[in-house]
């Protein structure tokens, strides 16, 4: 393999340019290092060696290794947002034969039924409300009732609550009855350990703006790799064909079908070696808990409530109940703490109202303890 040269530094770029105003508290894209966005400094060629070798097949190596030490497991980059991938897994790996158990309880777990409902893939929707996690119990019931059910999908955070789902209870189930298993990891993966060979996860679905702290412009899928290769001729859609895509990449040493997002990829490449300076995945899961942790005791001494009991919750994004004073109005809210340099996130709850506030990206608990002096300074509702 060729040595790759180091992107050119462009001493024209101060420092002061790769700052940003405020430190996005969101579920991604999230805040970034200078490094991260350094990266992208330069460009590409697709049909180079220093790309494709030096930075493609590096990502899908590494990215196969964070999630398992077997080999069984191979990587698919895929241009589009998170989405995209969601949508090319689900409809390049059920067969027109299969038929798909979603199960759901929150806005991420019924987009994938929406995909299935598009794509015309034979689908049963387990709805758990939006409060509540899926038990072991309710999905084996359904699995013995319908006989015909070859895949699960459930979301491992639904970032709609901030509901960590259980999916260390609920794979064996799924196991027990031989269907395959997809997880969207979207806004999990890489910020907590999830051991895919041993839960038996066939795939997982993330992105290059969560948990790795990347920019936006694809999504990853790791892919068991005796079934991916038996999805030829499955996907419902060109762009979409997770097998092809795959194909493509395992046949040409990285090479993407169509046009990729370079940029993104180099920054997604830098992204990866920052995972791994932290201390990989475990020590980025102890700096979120710990965010995640200082940022629920700090909202509860102002006085703020957790929509969810805390034993449900991820160390990424909170929902918290809106105050429920007349006076309080969430933009108003909003635009005072952006003024003080934090931008948090809108609720997405259907029947509570809410706001969230994400703590993931380069954020470290100094930045919460910031942010909580910034809501308490905020609360104009509660000084009249
Ligand atoms: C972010 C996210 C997605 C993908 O969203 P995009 O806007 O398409 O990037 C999917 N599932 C979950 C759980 C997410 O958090």
């Amino acid at each position: 393999m060729k040595a790759v040269p180091t992107a050119n530094k462009v001493s024209t770029v101060k420092e002061k340019n790769l700052e940003n105003p405020y430190l996005l508290l969101t579920p991604g894209p999230l805040s970034t290092s200078g490094s991260v966005r350094e990266a992208m400094l330069r460009d590409w060629c697709t049909w180079d060696d220093d790309y494709n070798l030096g930075v493609v097949e590096e990502i899908r190596s590494q990215l196969v290794k964070l999630a398992s030490d077997t080999e069984d497991y191979t990587a698919v980059l895929m241009q589009g947002s998170g989405t995209a991938s969601v949508e090319a897994t689900i409809g390049s790996v059920i067969s027109d034969e299969g038929k798909l158990l979603v199960i759901n309880n929150g806005a991420y777990g019924a987009r994938i039924a929406q995909i299935a409902e598009y794509l015309n893939i034979a689908h049963t929707v387990l709805n758990c409300g939006e409060i509540n996690p899926p038990t072991p119990a309710e999905v084996e019931q359904l699995l013995l009732e319908d006989k015909t059910i070859t895949h699960v999908a459930v979301v491992h955070c639904e970032t709609t609550t901030g509901m960590l789902n259980p999916i260390e209870a609920l794979a064996p189930v799924v196991k027990k009855h031989d269907c395959v298993l997809i997880v969207d990891a979207m806004s999990s993966f890489g910020g907590i350990p999830i051991d895919l060979a041993g839960l038996g996860i066939d795939f997982l679905i993330s992105s290059a703006n969560k948990c790795i702290q990347g920019v936006p412009g694809f999504g990853f899928v790791i892919a068991r790799r005796n079934i991916l290769s038996q999805c030829k001729g499955h996907a419902r859609s060109l762009s979409l064909d997770l097998y092809d895509q795959w194909h493509c990449m395992e046949k040409n040493h990285g090479k993407w079908r169509f046009t990729s997002p370079t940029h993104t990829v180099r920054a997604f490449h830098q992204a990866l070696s920052e995972l791994q300076k932290e201390g990989g995945i475990a020590a980025r899961h102890e700096r979120y808990s710990t965010n995640q942790s200082m940022l629920v005791q700090g909202m509860k001494e102002l006085g703020f409530r957790c929509l969810l009991s805390e034993d449900l919750h991820s160390p990424f994004i909170t929902s918290f109940y809106s105050p429920e004073h007349p006076d309080y109005d969430f933009h108003r809210f909003y635009e005072q703490l952006k003024e003080k340099g934090f931008v948090i996130y809108p609720g997405k709850v259907s029947d509570a109202d809410c706001f969230r506030i994400g703590n993931i990206g380069e954020v470290y608990p100094a930045d919460i303890g910031c942010l909580i002096k910034a809501v308490s300074e905020s609360m104009y509702w509660a000084e009249c």
